[in-house]
């Protein structure tokens, strides 16, 4: 059934009852646009909904400049041709090092100066890179979204809001990926256009658990009942205020995840590009009002053992 599907049919991600959800590549690289923007004919990918900017420049020894910049974002936004492009500013941190942003000798890399905090220590790597977003947009005709990584309060999306609007970007977000985010997500998203969930990141700083540490992966599960309960937060703000919520970390390829997600509200899901055509199929084998059940069941688990399993009880049997 699910070759056949894919075949024969052009829709973009959808419930069986056609309640849409965008369904994106996660990218890092031009080469990784025009692969995702080329997948199936460009018939199953909506655009990107994270480009992950700083890995262009994980070997780059001084900051690029803005010229540099707009040719790269140029080329992305060329390969989507008019695609939804979700660009996120440079997050260097210690599992990504930049040689010109990372901070070197901090002793809890994961909670220091990295992804919109280090504009407080180089303001111009930021103003660059927005100016270089701009100058792109401008030559290639294509507006992208642009979103801020590792924000914590509302008063830095609020900050990072006004630099980006200063720079002529019209849709501006941020990334819900510390708990104290995902608390405030209503304050939020009161200051920006929307916003979109790293689900690797909010499970890593809720559980406390180092995303690195392999041996900790039970800990690190975005099934864990409280990373579903700021997800479902987030969602909510997201849907009474009526702007985007999307959610751009790996829980978005799990095809089971997906259906919950889209239960909370969620409106776009954002992944490695091999991973849409299974989600898709999820998606287009439940209802919106069958993702609200198997969403609400998940939320009532205790354990991610049992939310999983409450979530394969109300599967379709097809699936
Ligand atoms: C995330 O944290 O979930 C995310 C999408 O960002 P990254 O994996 O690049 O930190
Ligand atoms: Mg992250």
């Amino acid at each position: 059934a699910f070759d056949t599907e894919l075949q024969s049919d052009n829709a973009p991600g959808a419930t069986a009852d056609g309640h849409t959800i965008d369904l994106l590549a996660n990218i890092g690289t031009a080469a990784d646009a025009v692969r995702a923007a080329a997948y199936t004919d460009g018939r199953l990918v909506a655009g990107s909904g994270l480009f992950r900017t700083e890995v262009l420049f994980l070997d780059a020894p001084k900051a690029p400049t803005v010229e540099q910049q707009k040719g790269e974002y140029a080329k992305v936004l060329t390969a989507f041709e008019g695609r939804k492009v979700v660009v996120r500013t440079l997050d260097a941190g210690a599992d990504k090092p930049l040689a010109f942003a990372t901070q070197p000798d901090e002793e809890n890399p994961a909670l220091g100066v990295r992804g919109f905090r280090s504009a407080r220590l180089h303001p111009e790597l930021l103003t660059d890179q927005l100016a270089a977003l701009a100058q792109a947009a401008a030559d290639t005709g294509t507006k992208p979204w642009v979103m801020a990584p590792m924000v914590a309060t509302p008063a830095e999306a609020r900050d990072f809001a006004e630099q980006a609007r200063d720079y002529g970007l019209e849709q501006v977000g941020v990334m819900i990926e510390v708990p104290s985010a995902a608390l405030r997500a209503r304050a939020i998203l009161a200051e920006v256009d929307f916003v979109s969930i790293g689900s690797n990141d909010l499970a890593q700083y809720t559980m406390a658990t180092d995303r690195l540490r392999g041996e900790l992966s039970d800990l690190l599960d975005a099934w864990q009942p409280a990373v579903l309960d700021l997800i479902a937060a987030t969602a909510s703000a997201g849907r009474e205020l009526g702007k985007p919520v999307g959610v751009c970390g790996e829980s978005a390829a799990d095809p089971l995840m997906a259906l919950v997600l889209t239960g909370l509200g969620v409106t776009s899901l954002s992944m490695s590009v091999g991973s849409v055509p299974a989600v898709r199929f999820s998606l287009r084998r439940h209802t919106f009002a069958q993702c609200e059940a198997i969403a609400h069941a998940a939320l009532a688990a205790q354990s991610p053992d049992e939310a999983r399993s409450s979530v394969i009880a109300l599967l379709d049997p097809e699936v």
